[in-house]
């Protein structure tokens, strides 16, 4: 669901909606014309924006008592539906947010010649919505190897594992999906940092292989079509106990002293 608010009705509609606000009791559509100033040639095309309130907005038709006058009476926000369809305005919110680089692997616009795209960052099959928090600016090389990299896990799963608040937790997990396979880095990195923005990925890692997590997750270097790169292969599983992060901190102090 989003924000009806946020979906762009154009200047007629939204000063006829403004109009449907001040005027609870209601209006007909020759009175909002009045008020806005339309001309009688106009009548088609303004019953077209009263339309498009009407996606937005429950507007039931009603008689009223006075007059015998149909008039059109503000009632709330409908659910909207939230179709994946990434609008224009918003394509270019994020594009231009990412001031002409790769969100991903950090090539430019103006350096390397990337195109970028606007992209779900948690797709919508794994539950990731269609909002500016979701979106990212990536190149198209990032967008096809997430794309093809990622389509061999199930939709479920990753649902699952992007769930996870702990950033430990969804390490742990999408590492857990892949056993006995190595999982390139990138990939650690991207699920990492789908909730929140994690500095350093690599540590939390690094943590879950402490005596009280006790993960063994072993690293190994490939070549592959973005040059070498690092690839972590988690060897055993076991729940993380629910109060990982204190005990990682607790072992964290005792080793420094
Ligand atoms: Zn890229």
């Amino acid at each position: 669901m989003s924000d009806p608010d946020s979906i762009s009705l154009g200047h007629v509609a939204s000063a006829a909606l403004e109009l449907l606000r001040k005027h609870p009791e209601g209006l007909s559509m020759a009175e909002m014309r009045d008020m806005l100033d339309m001309g009688a040639d106009s009548q088609e095309h303004f019953n077209r924006r009263v339309r498009d309130i009407r996606k937005v907005y429950e507007m039931p038709l009603r008689r009223r008592e006075s007059d015998g006058a149909s008039i059109y009476v503000l009632g709330n926000p409908k659910p909207q539906a939230d179709s994946g369809q990434v609008s224009e305005r918003l394509r270019a919110a994020v594009i231009h947010l990412a001031h002409g680089r790769c969100q991903m692997c950090g090539r430019t616009v103006a350096g390397d010649g990337v195109k970028l795209q606007a992209d779900h960052k948690v797709p919508q099959s794994w539950g990731g919505p269609t909002t500016m928090e979701n979106l990212w600016a990536i190149c198209e090389a990032c967008n096809r190897g997430k794309r093809n990299y990622f389509s061999s896990f199930s939709a479920d799963e990753m649902k699952q594992v992007v769930h996870f608040e702990s950033v430990h937790e969804r390490i742990a997990n999408f590492l857990r999906l892949h056993m006995p396979e190595p999982v390139p880095a990138w990939a650690i990195e991207f699920v990492a940092n789908v909730r929140d923005q994690q500095l350093d990925w690599r540590k939390r890692l690094r943590e879950l292989r402490y005596a009280p997590i006790g993960l063994e997750i072993e690293v190994s270097k490939k070549r592959d079509d973005k040059g070498v790169q690092s690839f972590y292969t988690l060897k055993n599983w076991r729940d993380l106990p629910p109060d990982h992060v204190r005990l990682i901190k607790d072992f964290e102090r005792r080793k420094d002293r």
